[in-house]
């Protein structure tokens, strides 16, 4: 049952001619799969529909082929041959009754057009925003009356595929619209530059030819940039109330945004859920549209709080919808316990960056809802009454032990010290992560309440204990240990490293710290851990030199979009960077780095060495149980997680996952791939 408190966020709230369910909004966000994987986005989007989104968008969509951000992959609605995969998304999201929204893009400078090799298109002669050997082309008034035809033309596509709300884009700094408004990328002295209004132009015609088009058939609402966080250089709350002055009252609802994309997704290391509250309060009081707004709300008094307070309308989300498309559904059932909450990772983003379809390190089945037919919430019943053994309670064995316990398996969990979530115990503990501990958080929960699930504390197993047990099958969830030779991607064999100390990420996770004040750290990993863990050391008064091979620091955090503040925070808190530079070894109380370019070495002195390089698994009892089972029968034995191949968190969970659901299936056969895909329709190889 809901708790009435919370029956504010369950009111409809009317959008121009359509009406939401309730207040729930999964506001438009990429997904590594658009225009290629088409059917695993509508499933994926039905399946937020189901979770209760009374909206759900799809992410930006091209208008137009001279608007084109390969190799990242978007929605298009270049022109009608797009609209069947449309039509198939809106299909799937009605199913459940929530509305569809498209978002639809011009990306103007922000898009290289590699694909379409056309020049881009903006309001100045401008670089591209990428490093790409590409400039943007001045709009001329022929460009300009082109580019609105062209968004007319994607709204009539839009209500042709059956979307009840359009966006007019404005934000992230990703659009041509917002490149108008701003001064920071507009210097025109046209009637389309100069004073605000002039500016704005372009925003407010294509609002009313969006809504001359939709002519009631559709919503229309508008995302807007409102502070590009750049001061006076850009647009800031000042202009932005001014804008709404001239056309607040023309688009159905407002989707108002901060900064670029690594703001409004800005990960938990460096902001908590609300960041956004203290920009966008006010703002709904200047227009009578309803108003959305995110801040990865995974709290539902803070969204009621959000409402009271009159700063949005209606709750905003694209993680948090994510990590539990559910979301909505269990604050309506009063079931606050299973809300499976965003950690913010921003490991869904990288599915967005390195073009490949997205997944959520809270929820394993994001983007496996067609390719696997995973649910967030649902999984096949067992098909035998096997009981199982995990062996390791980190999010591998987590994962696989609740969803073998869903599936109504007798399932052991065993783990050797006293305390279920393996390494996210430890990592959670470092500086900027706690909000990562949801993952044990949920687990833990989840599995207090499956009573066909063992918990064993204290139990560190050996082959032969568990043979001497009656299960039939056992995972191995054992995890990995960080290397404390230097092996990694530089070097592929052993360094000679007779340094005084050396220390590992498990040694500082296990809480000890180097002896001396002077630490180099190695990272060639280039993920968080070498970042934090300088952070975690240089603030507890130790001088930390961070040696890395890459250019820049945490380099593989780009795709989380925290490389900048990582570099920016290890900087400003006195981390000296020795980028371009790998550890080549070690010496009594020095260690040598050499320039990866030159080879020119340096000596660095230092007290300790930590060193973030690679990690190994934990198989050992794979080995054990093998050679014990020679002969004889007896369960299977499967390693699961870090301890069948090191990799992420996320990595770890979907594992987890992946064991569970193919537990009792005919073993799964690696000829073919164990999961469906699109393959696109091949045109006659006679061209005419
Ligand atoms: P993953 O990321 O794959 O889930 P972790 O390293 O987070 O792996 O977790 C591994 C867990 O397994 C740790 O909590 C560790 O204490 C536990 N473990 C390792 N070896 C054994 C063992 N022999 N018996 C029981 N638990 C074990
Ligand atoms: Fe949240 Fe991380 Fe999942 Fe993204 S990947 S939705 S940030 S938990």
């Amino acid at each position: 049952m809901r708790d009435p408190r919370f029956d504010i966020l369950f009111e409809p709230v009317r959008i121009g001619p359509v009406t939401s369910r309730n207040r729930f909004f999964q506001v438009p966000h990429c997904n590594g799969m658009g225009h290629r994987d088409p059917t695993a986005h509508a499933f994926m989007r039905g399946v937020k529909a189901e979770g209760g989104w009374a909206v759900v968008c799809t992410e930006e969509v091209e208008i137009h082929h001279t608007t084109d951000v390969s190799p990242y992959v978007e929605g298009r609605i270049w022109d009608d041959a797009d609209i069947p995969a449309h039509a198939h998304l809106v299909e799937k999201v009605h199913e459940h009754g929530s509305l569809a929204g498209i978002e639809l893009v011009h990306s103007g400078m922000n898009a290289s057009n590699l694909w379409v090799r056309r020049p881009p298109l903006g309001p100045a002669h401008l670089p591209t925003r990428s490093t790409d050997p590409v400039q943007a082309r001045r709009m001329d008034a022929r460009d300009i009356a082109d580019l609105r035809r062209w968004h007319r033309q994607a709204v009539a596509r839009s209500l042709r595929a059956g979307y009840d709300l359009v966006y007019v884009y404005a934000g992230h700094g990703l659009t041509t619209i917002q490149h108008f408004l701003s001064r920071h990328t507009n210097n025109r002295t046209d009637a389309y530059g100069g004073s605000l209004e002039n500016r704005a132009r372009l925003l407010r015609e294509i609002l009313l030819e969006t809504l001359e088009e939709v002519d009631g058939a559709a919503a229309v609402a508008c995302r807007i940039c409102v502070d590009e966080l750049v001061g006076k250089a850009g647009l800031e709350r000042a202009e932005i109330e001014e804008v709404l002055g001239l056309v607040g009252e023309l688009p159905d609802l407002w989707d108002f945004m901060v900064g670029e994309w690594d703001f409004d997704s800005i990960t938990s290391r460096f902001a908590g859920e609300g960041a956004q509250e203290e920009y966008v309060r006010g703002l709904k009081q200047l227009t009578t549209k309803p108003v959305v707004g995110v801040g990865r709300f995974t709290s539902p008094d803070t969204m009621v709080r959000m409402i009271r307070d009159g700063v949005i309308d209606m709750i905003g989300a694209a993680r948090p919808s994510i990590a539990d498309p559910f979301l909505p559904v269990k604050i309506e059932e009063g079931r606050l316990e299973d809300i499976r909450e965003c950690i913010g990772c921003n490991i869904c983003v990288t599915g967005d960056h390195l073009a490949t379809p997205i997944r959520c390190t809270q929820n394993p089945s994001m983007g496996e809802e067609w390719r696997r037919g995973w649910h967030p919430e649902r999984i096949r019943p067992k098909t035998t009454d096997a009981r199982v053994l995990v062996v390791g309670a980190g999010p591998a064995g987590l994962e696989a032990a609740m969803s073998l316990g869903r599936r109504g398996y007798e399932v052991v969990l065993a783990e050797a010290t006293d305390e279920l979530g393996g390494r996210v115990l430890g990592e959670a503990r470092l500086p900027g992560l706690a909000a990562w501990i949801r993952v044990v958080d949920y687990r833990r929960g989840q599995l207090e309440r499956l009573r066909n699930v063992e918990l064993a504390f204290g139990s560190r197993l050996t082959a032969e204990e568990i043979l001497s047990y009656d299960f039939d099958h056992v995972a191995l969830a054992t995890g990995s240990r960080w290397r404390a030779d230097g092996v990694g991607r530089r070097h592929m064999r052993p360094l000679e490293l007779a340094v005084t100390e050396i220390l590992t990420p498990d040694d500082l996770l296990a809480g000890r710290r180097p002896a001396g004040r002077r630490v180099v750290l190695f990272d060639d990993d280039h993920y968080y851990m070498g970042g934090v863990l300088a952070e975690l050391l240089v603030g507890e008064g130790h001088d930390v030199t961070l040696v890395t091979p890459e250019p820049r620091v945490s380099e593989w955090t780009v795709n989380t979009m925290e490389q900048h503040r990582i570099q920016r925070r290890l900087l400003e808190l006195g981390v000296e960077t020795l980028t371009s530079h790998a550890l080549v070894g070690a010496e009594g109380g020095s260690v040598r780095a050499a320039c990866v370019y030159t080879e020119r070495e340096r000596e660095l002195p230092c007290d300790a060495l930590v060193l973030v390089t690679a990690r190994l698994p934990q198989d050992a009892l794979a080995d054990d149980l093998s050679a014990a089972l020679e002969g004889r029968e007896g369960p299977t034995v499967r390693l699961v997680g870090d301890a069948w191949s090191p990799g992420t968190i996320a990595a770890a969970v979907w594992e987890g996952r992946r064991y569970a659901e193919e537990l009792d299936e005919p073993p799964s056969d690696d000829d073919e791939p164990p999961f469906r895909r699109e393959v696109v329709a091949l045109a006659p190889l006679d061209p005419a």
